[in-house]
């Protein structure tokens, strides 16, 4: 049977990996982690539903880790076929990956000193050598380039705008009058250029050659509108009052892009004279690394953002701004009052910002504040909606900093951008599956796709295979 199986990223915004069976052949689509509530992150350990021999290639459309993390542990279970991926994503991805794995590594030692885990010894998902395993499988491919994956899958990638190397999939399947279109967008970039953006332009219509077929779009903001407003002056406003308690600030942030747009701004508001100068500790392995494929690739910001970094050149020329590589440096974070921490994961579902929030949520005078979507379940979720006391690695800690979250910098487009893309398409699809949002979400997109579009579409769940006519 011709089928898609939606086998990640379906009720749940995390774990995208979506399974394209054509003619016996199989092209896993996106091959992300779970993250944010246990019932899901369990799922990382389960075997997938398939035998991975039988996936003859992954395709993926951009680095985070909900779309490429769970790739060393496909690797480990036998995976060896070729992984198309846009010349971007393959360079943030040699970054992204093996980091995830030592991340991961020092999750585990951490838990087995501190007994917090409940299995003994508590193991890494993987390690950073079976990412760097998995590294040798990637195969960058030219954006508009058709690229045959497997026998009759051919691929095409478009700009998504989402982050750095962010693409749609776009498949052309058989031949003839049975050819078919199926286009999967994975996260969906902003069409307005707010003031928190950087990327030069929204995303590529698809509008060109054949009509859609089938569309698997993302949902994430399916039942919201970004705010438009400016968000520096609220942000200076929130970092002065916390600098003046005495206090300090902790951001948690993607480490890949986010991170960097951050610093930029900061570094904009210290020599506008928004916010005082004070330390800033990028607590994050990979940032280095990051930096440099971000200063590679300024072709891909818009002009405002490209004038910055003329303007103020590589961050690892500035003062004050520290790169903390080792758990030492990391550690040694917790003696500085007075700094601006940027530290992954940007959900606070894992890595090294779990500890600056141990640390740093108890004290009145400091400020949390998050500038990304928090998935359901995950501690960046928990402490945004006011719970308090919260539980880090296993200990309750209690919730005495301000926190504060500005939506601005969202990279996913909002509902109104949504529809607005998809006006452009040149007929409706046969059918639209929804995926990479919560129900509430995913429903509302859904409902409003119906009723403006007259579309036929429907929410994707997990596990669910959906024939492909
Ligand atoms: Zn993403």
């Amino acid at each position: 049977m011709n089928s898609l199986r939606f086998l990640g990223a379906a009720d749940v915004v995390t774990g995208s990996k979506h399974l394209l069976t054509w003619d016996d052949h199989r092209v896993l689509v996106d091959c992300g982690l779970f993250q944010g509530q246990r019932q899901w992150r369990e799922r990382n350990w389960q075997d997938l539903p398939v035998p991975v021999q039988e996936i003859e290639a992954v395709v993926l459309t951009h680095a985070h880790l909900d779309h490429t993390g769970y790739l060393p542990r496909l690797e480990r279970q036998g995976f060896g076929g070729p992984v198309y991926a846009s010349e971007g994503t393959a360079e943030l991805c040699a970054v992204v990956l093996p980091d995830s794995g030592r991340l991961q590594e020092e999750d585990a030692a951490f838990h087995n000193r501190a007994k917090s885990s409940r299995h003994t010894p508590a193991l890494p998902l993987y390690t950073e050598q079976d990412a760097l395993n998995t590294l040798k499988l990637l195969r960058p491919v030219a954006l508009e380039q058709p690229t045959s994956v497997a026998p009759g899958i051919s691929l095409r990638f478009h700009r998504a705008a989402h982050i750095l190397g962010s693409c749609f999939a776009d498949f052309q399947v058989g031949s003839g009058a049975a050819t078919r279109r199926i286009v999967f967008t994975g996260d969906l970039g902003r069409l307005k250029q707010g003031s928190a953006q950087t990327l030069s332009s929204g995303p590529s219509r698809v509008n060109s050659g054949a009509p859609v077929d089938y569309l698997v779009m993302e949902s994430t903001y399916g039942n919201r509108e970004h705010p438009d407003v400016d968000p520096t002056p609220a942000m200076a406003a929130a970092v002065n009052a916390a600098l003046q308690r005495g206090g300090s600030v902790v951001i948690p942030a993607f480490a890949v892009e986010r991170t960097q747009k951050l610093l930029f701004l900061l570094k904009q508001m210290m020599v506008a004279g928004q916010i005082p100068q004070v330390p800033i500790h990028i607590d994050s392995p990979m940032a280095i690394k990051a930096i440099d494929i971000f200063l590679e690739h300024t072709g891909e910001f818009n002009e405002p953002t490209q004038a910055l970094i003329r303007k103020f050149g590589s961050p690892h020329q500035w003062q004050d701004v520290y790169f903390d590589q080792t758990p030492q440096q990391s550690k040694a974070i917790n003696n500085v009052q007075r700094c601006i921490i940027i530290s992954s994961s940007g959900m606070a579902a894992g890595g090294r910002v779990l500890h600056h929030l141990a640390n740093r949520l108890p004290d009145p005078r400091n400020l949390v504040f998050f500038v990304g979507y928090q998935s359901p379940g995950t501690l960046g979720q928990l402490i945004k909606d006011g719970k308090n006391p919260v539980l880090i690695h296993k200990q309750p800690v209690p919730v005495r900093a301000q926190i504060a979250a500005f939506e601005q910098f969202s990279d996913h487009a909002d509902a109104d951008e949504i529809l607005t893309w998809l006006r452009t398409f040149s007929q409706a699809p046969r059918c639209t599956y929804l995926v990479h949002g919560e129900p509430d979400s995913a429903a509302a997109l859904a409902a409003r796709i119906e009723k403006e579009l007259g579309w036929n579409v429907q929410p994707a769940h997990w596990l669910q295979e959906v024939p492909l006519e």
